[in-house]
């Protein structure tokens, strides 16, 4: 397929397979609600689209890290009335009295959390819905185990005083994508017990979770009132070595496709791209590829990307740039505008994130995340 309007890059976003991924979640969780995770722009597939269309599929509760992101959804149009959204990463002197006027969730993981939440409160006059959250074994936000006592009856106090209402009781997984990882049970027996002690000091939150993706696919018993899906949702396996997207019955939803800016000839021995990793091994055709690590092409895939032209697999030849890299395209001589395939959902046999992260040695989470804002999306 050969393009010559200009086009340089762009990520097609297949809403069609969103929704798919929602109904087949729904399907395989059965009866706990489901929270669509659309931080980061929705795992780079456009955060206000895509909350929209999951609220549309009748998805009630959204989740983001900041509490602008929540906001922003909230400026979009989504009401309350349409989705809880519940924002869990909070800084000091953050938006508390926006987020309460907009009807957020919010998240407390101690005690400055719950001054400031309590201080909005007070200065707005508007009883808060939280989302108390237990570390449980992960190590990062959250309230350890001997704090939770007391975070517990603080919250309790406030509630009684209609301060606020503990809507939520929550913790995350530290390696719910490795099943047999010993500290998967360590964390639902220490979750067990925070939810008994907060049960115990008075509380009756309405949900209780701590299933992402992984613990979604893979552990019914976390399943609670509630999974929290991110990359699941996009139709990307977080677990490659235990199932494909299909193995799960998802879709991936982002593609990313761009079309070659040049093809030439080019002796044996000539070196490629910055510090010449790649030397061509005999006379050849090289093809230019216009995206690079500004547009998120990971610089660690250099001499190990996969990308489809003409139907065959072809290499990152040498280092990603910023703005391109290039591919050696072993005499074929395809013309400058000819469609490449970066990354897609398989069926016309091109590579997915899952390829590219194997290639750039991280997860595809970082890989779709990162799809750059010079790339525009396109919805499907
Ligand atoms: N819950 C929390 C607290 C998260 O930080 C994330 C994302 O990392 C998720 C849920 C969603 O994770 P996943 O993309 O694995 O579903």
């Amino acid at each position: 397929a050969l393009l010559t309007d200009g086009f340089r890059a762009e990520a097609t976003i297949d809403l069609a397979a969103l929704r798919g991924n929602l109904a087949s979640l729904r399907e395989r969780t059965g009866g706990p609600a489901l929270m669509a995770v659309v931080k980061a722009d929705a795992y780079g597939h456009g955060a206000v689209q895509c909350a929209r269309e999951a609220v549309a599929a009748g998805v009630t509760w959204l989740g983001t890290a900041t509490p602008e992101e929540a906001l922003a959804l909230r400026a979009a149009g989504i009401g309350p009335d349409q989705a809880r959204v519940l924002c869990w990463l909070w800084t000091p002197g953050g938006p508390w009295e926006q987020a309460l006027r907009a009807e957020l969730d919010v998240s407390v993981s101690g005690q400055w959390a719950m001054d400031e939440l309590l201080a909005a409160v007070r200065a707005t006059g508007i009883s808060a819905r939280v989302h108390l959250k237990a570390d449980t074994g992960l190590g990062r936000n959250g309230c350890q185990p001997h704090d939770w006592p007391e975070l517990v009856a603080r919250a309790r106090r406030a509630e009684t005083e209609g301060l606020l209402k503990v809507v939520g009781i929550w913790s995350h997984f530290a390696a719910a994508d490795e099943p047999g990882h010993p500290s998967v049970q360590a964390q639902l027996d220490s979750f067990a017990a925070a939810l008994a002690q907060a049960e115990g000091g008075g509380l009756r939150p309405e949900v209780r979770h701590i299933a992402n993706s992984p613990a979604t696919l893979l552990l019914p018993q976390s399943h609670y009132d509630l999974v929290r899906t991110g990359l699941a949702m996009y139709g990307v396996s977080p677990v490659p070595e235990v199932g494909s997207p299909a193995d799960f019955g998802l879709r991936p939803v982002m593609a990313l496709t761009t079309r070659l800016a040049l093809v030439k000839s080019v002796p044996g021995g000539h070196g490629v791209s910055y510090g010449h990793h790649y030397t061509t091994p005999g006379e050849t055709t090289l093809g230019l590829v216009p995206v690079g690590y500004a547009d998120g092409i990971p610089r660690h895939a250099s001499s190990a990307g996969p990308v489809l032209v003409g139907g065959k697999w072809r290499t990152v030849a040498g280092r990603v740039a910023m703005d391109q890299f290039v591919v050696d395209l072993g005499g074929d001589t395809p013309e400058a505008g000819e469609e490449v395939l970066l990354f897609g959902n398989g069926e016309r046999g091109e590579p997915t994130a899952e390829d590219w992260a194997l290639a750039a040695g991280t997860i595809a989470y970082e890989i779709v995340t990162r799809i750059g804002s010079r790339v525009p999306r396109r919805y499907l």
